[in-house]
């Protein structure tokens, strides 16, 4: 199979020395390139800023803006047969940046944001046939949340986790996950090392594929 995967933060400029970004670190993306690898598979990894290394035999395409992610997924979709959006895409960029560092003694009251392009959404917009898996990293109403995006993103699944707990999901070597499937089945996951949930997540990838 080929994949597609997002991962890590983006980082959306202020200035050229600051930026608005978040949390990722980019363990579960950067793990399931390397489970997919080692499972025989072929990965285009599409990674914002992270510190770590890219697994032996990825193909890695970096960037850093939530729209230079856009432009990236949209480049390399022929052939894919799955689309995995692990990224912790910035919703919203500043609107509007500024050449000069901005001196703290001129002062700066607020920051306009105006929202970025949903690459998840954008998919299912794409003719071509290729399975959509999203993921929902959710500080409460994990459930009803995790649908609302499936049904919106009109994705194939959606994986979700709890973002409110500091011993798994961003940043942490753990995770545990819920998964929200397209025909309503809903599997969770218990709380294992992102390495291990990755590979269980790759067999359930390729069965996903198998069924579509
Ligand atoms: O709506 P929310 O940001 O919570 O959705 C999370 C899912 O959507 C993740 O799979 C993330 O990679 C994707 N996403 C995206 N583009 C955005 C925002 C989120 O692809 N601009």
């Amino acid at each position: 199979m080929k994949f597609l995967i997002t991962a890590g933060p983006t980082r959306e400029p202020i200035d050229p020395v600051r930026y608005i970004g978040n949390r990722s670190s980019g363990k579960m993306g950067y793990a399931t390139a390397d489970a997919a690898i080692k499972a025989g598979h072929e990965v285009i990894l599409v990674s914002g800023p992270v510190c770590l290394k890219p697994p032996r035999g990825v193909a890695l395409v970096k960037i850093n803006t939530a729209d230079e992610m856009y432009e990236a997924v949209h480049q390399h979709l022929d052939g894919i047969d799955i689309a995995v959006m692990c990224a912790a895409v910035a919703d919203f960029k500043p609107a509007h940046y500024s050449a000069q560092k901005i001196k703290k003694n001129g002062g700066l009251e607020n920051i306009s944001l105006v929202p970025t392009r949903d690459i998840l959404a954008s998919l299912s917009k794409i003719k071509k046939k290729f399975c959509i898996v999203g993921f929902a990293a959710e500080t409460d109403f994990l459930h009803e949340n995790a649908l609302k995006k499936l049904r919106e993103k009109k994705c194939d699944l959606i994986i979700g986790n709890d973002a409110s707990r500091m011993d798994t999901g961003m940043e942490s070597d753990d995770n545990a996950l819920t998964l929200f499937y397209k025909s309503g089945k809903i599997k969770s996951i218990s709380r294992e090392k992102k390495t291990v949930l990755a590979k269980k997540l790759v067999k359930i990838f390729e069965k996903l594929q198998e069924k579509s």
